[in-house]
């Protein structure tokens, strides 16, 4: 399941190949048929990520440049993938939910306000098997969003109110964490590790964590969220802790390290299902408190 980094990135990457432009868009399987014919022919204006939610902002093309009056909205859920590309597109092929190609030449009537649009050239981005894809009005987005807990990659996150909120339920830590309307964006990696990265034992509950150690869980999410947008992945590893490995087999401490030795105090790195998701952690680092 793509982690909030990678909603964020994608964001960035439609922002850059459709920011500006006039898009065709069109629903290959047809499930997605009504909504594409309400975006069909307009300008892609903007584009936000709220955790695992994407909004693409849309609106007509006279319109002033960064007011959007129709937003898609995806989550990509477990299958969900977008594909970008250039040139023409391909021939449509498995369950395409929604397909956007820019209209020829049509960055020449950008207005000028999307400068990191992507220039001439025909792209498209093809969207397959999301949770969700629906087009919603402004208001619909706030609806959405008023739903989500704070993310550590916006800047209009809010910690008080991350911490407020684990600090108000009696669930363990872990659960917590990846309850979106606690924490937006985190997934089961960045939750693994940044409690191990916090020596917190994730059984802990909620309401006994300090509000110190939860503020730098999420300023330990924010610098570890912020590298994975740029980098495209997850790494939480300090270089001196990778034993040498490189890759993915370095990135992490405990994700999927069940029963390897800890990289700080050798443990075995122990595993537990928590809410249908598997938890990783070392019972020596992070032993319960008190
Ligand atoms: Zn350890």
């Amino acid at each position: 399941v793509p982690e909030g980094n990678l909603v964020r990135r994608l964001a960035g990457d439609l922002r850059r190949d459709l920011g500006g432009r006039v898009v065709e868009a069109s629903s290959p399987q047809g499930r997605f048929a009504a909504g594409a014919a309400l975006l069909s022919g307009t300008r892609v204006v903007r584009t936000d990520a709220h955790g695992k939610h994407l909004f693409v902002g849309f609106a007509p093309p006279g319109a002033p440049a960064r007011r959007a009056d129709h937003w898609l909205h995806v989550h990509l859920g477990l299958y969900g993938k977008f594909t970008l590309g250039s040139g023409e597109p391909p021939e449509p092929w498995g369950a395409l939910r929604l397909r956007l190609v820019t209209d020829d030449g049509a960055a020449a009537d950008d207005g000028g306000e999307d400068g990191d649009g992507a220039g001439a050239g025909l792209r498209w981005a093809d969207l397959r098997g999301p949770t969700a894809c629906d087009v919603l009005t402004p208001h619909g987005v706030d609806l959405v969003r008023a739903r989500l807990g704070p993310d550590p990659l916006r800047r209009d996150g809010d910690p008080a109110v991350f911490v407020q909120r684990v600090q108000a339920s009696r669930a363990t830590v872990a659960a917590l964490l990846m309850h979106q309307d606690v924490l937006a964006g985190v997934g089961n990696i960045y939750r693994a590790e940044v409690l191990f990265r916090a020596r917190l034992h994730p059984y802990t509950a909620g309401r006994d964590v300090p509000a110190p150690v939860l503020m730098a869980v999420w300023e330990d999410l924010r610098v570890l969220m912020r590298a994975g947008v740029r980098a495209g992945r997850i790494v939480t590893t300090a270089p001196a802790d990778r034993g040498g490995q490189r890759g993915r087999e370095g990135a992490h401490y405990v994700y999927r390290r069940a029963g390897l030795p800890c990289r700080v105090c050798g443990t075995p790195v122990a595993t537990a299902e928590l809410e249908g998701r598997n938890l990783f952690w070392c019972p020596r680092c992070q032993a319960p408190a008190g």
